[in-house]
């Protein structure tokens, strides 16, 4: 579908040209590698070009073997799509990709996913989104100076810095409230406030809290699936997120919960200063 490869974000518009440099710029070439970026999978083509992929809130992407119409040798990644259970292609598919040994299908039900084609690194590079993203939480260059430092620029509160990703990646919502309860800090804060004490016990919460949900799938509260099929376990580890009006799992506060940076927030008076 031309929207899906020619643009993202809310308003979307089809460019024949996007559309025919996405077709001219993948078929015929080979995956050589796939990585991901925050929420962004790149698939890096052989002559240097890259495919972006980003499921948003209801796209998956299912890979169906050719020698196979089983539906246990199907790989599946993103959110579950009942009609794709043993249907493919189905109402919900708006790309195929034919690949050497099987079929790759890009299903949507929602249509707010994207897949855009970048001549190489360097463009995608260009990208203001990519550009202004923060560090993987585990990854070498997110030290505690790196941490220390970045609160110290900015102004905002500690849930909306996380919101933005430009100093961290994958604090959504619901891990960026379970960081704060975890390091004993209010989401409201703001960041230049807190002290060095304070940044510590927030990193080292951010590194066990994603280290964590990581070796647990993640937290699948809506409708996420792995690529085994399997849904995330971390849900029943939260310990604030959509926990509002319940008591505190440590000290029995009831907790509070309030709209910050547009987005439900909870947290315990009492636990987090
Ligand atoms: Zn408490």
């Amino acid at each position: 579908m031309p929207k899906l490869v020619s643009s993202k974000g809310t308003t979307r518009k089809a460019s024949q040209e996007k559309t025919t440099n996405f077709i001219h710029g993948t078929v015929g070439r080979k995956i050589t590698d796939i990585s991901r970026r925050s929420k962004n999978l790149i698939f890096k083509l052989d002559d240097g070009g890259i495919i972006l992929v980003h499921l948003k809130m209801t796209g998956q992407l299912v890979y169906k073997p050719d020698d196979s119409d089983e539906n246990e040798k199907l790989v599946w990644g993103g959110h579950p799509i009942e009609e794709s259970q043993n249907n493919l292609p189905n109402k919900h598919t708006y790309l195929i990709f034919k690949l050497e040994n099987g079929i790759l299908f890009y299903n949507d039900i929602r249509q707010f996913g994207y897949l855009l084609f970048y001549k190489n690194e360097d463009e995608l590079l260009t990208e203001k989104h990519f550009v202004d993203l923060g560090l993987e939480p585990l990854s070498e260059g997110f030290t505690l100076d790196y941490l220390k430092l970045a609160f110290k620029s900015k102004k905002g509160q500690l849930k909306k810095v996380f919101l933005d990703q430009n100093v961290v990646v994958g604090l959504g919502n619901i891990y960026a409230d379970e960081v704060a309860f975890a390091a004993g800090v209010k989401p409201e804060r703001l960041v230049q406030s807190l002290s060095d004490i304070e940044v510590g016990k927030i990193y080292d919460s951010i590194k066990k809290i994603i280290k964590n949900a990581i070796e647990l799938g993640g937290s699948s509260v809506a409708n996420y699936v792995l690529a085994d099929g399997n849904r995330g376990n971390y849900a029943r580890e939260h310990r604030v997120y959509k926990r509002g009006g319940k008591p505190c799992l440590v000290c029995g506060t009831i907790l509070t919960s309030i709209k910050s940076a547009g987005r439900t927030t909870v947290f315990c008076t009492v636990c987090q200063v």
